[in-house]
């Protein structure tokens, strides 16, 4: 298991620090964001580290991630409102946090501008 000793969300995903989780399994885990942008912002990290999506994440990491997203949409019960997915990597994309993560945003109608709340 590759975790980094100075991570917030390896601590966080393998519940050596707690959090407020919405979903789990073997690969992923889900909590709500601390600040959140939207009614439901939650987000989905997997349980190794990754700096980004542009790291060798693993298919089975990803499906996961995409399953994760399905079930986080049917019981925050967005599923049919609809839901934004983001992932910010590196300076320019506003990335903040260097474990890979997924923002599922959703519970109030967003805005066209796919920045919206990222901007500073
Ligand atoms: P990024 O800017 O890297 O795409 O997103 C990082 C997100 O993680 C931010 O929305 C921030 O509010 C959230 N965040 C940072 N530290 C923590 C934490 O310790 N707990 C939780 N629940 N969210 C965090
Ligand atoms: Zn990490």
């Amino acid at each position: 298991m590759t975790v980094k000793d100075d991570c917030i969300f390896c601590k966080i995903a393998n519940h050596e620090i707690e959090s407020n989780y919405v979903y789990e399994d073997d690969l992923v885990c889900a909590f709500r964001d601390m600040s959140p942008l939207a009614p439901t912002h939650v987000l989905i990290v997997p349980k190794q580290h990754y700096d980004s999506i542009m790291d060798d994440v693993p298919a089975e990491v990803l499906a996961a991630i995409a399953h994760a997203v399905k079930e986080i949409a049917k019981s925050e019960g967005i599923t049919e409102s609809g839901l934004r997915c983001v992932t910010n990597v590196g300076e320019d994309g506003g990335q903040t946090v260097k474990h890979f993560h997924v923002h599922v945003l959703g519970g109030r109608k967003l805005s066209p501008d796919m920045g919206e709340g990222f901007a500073k």
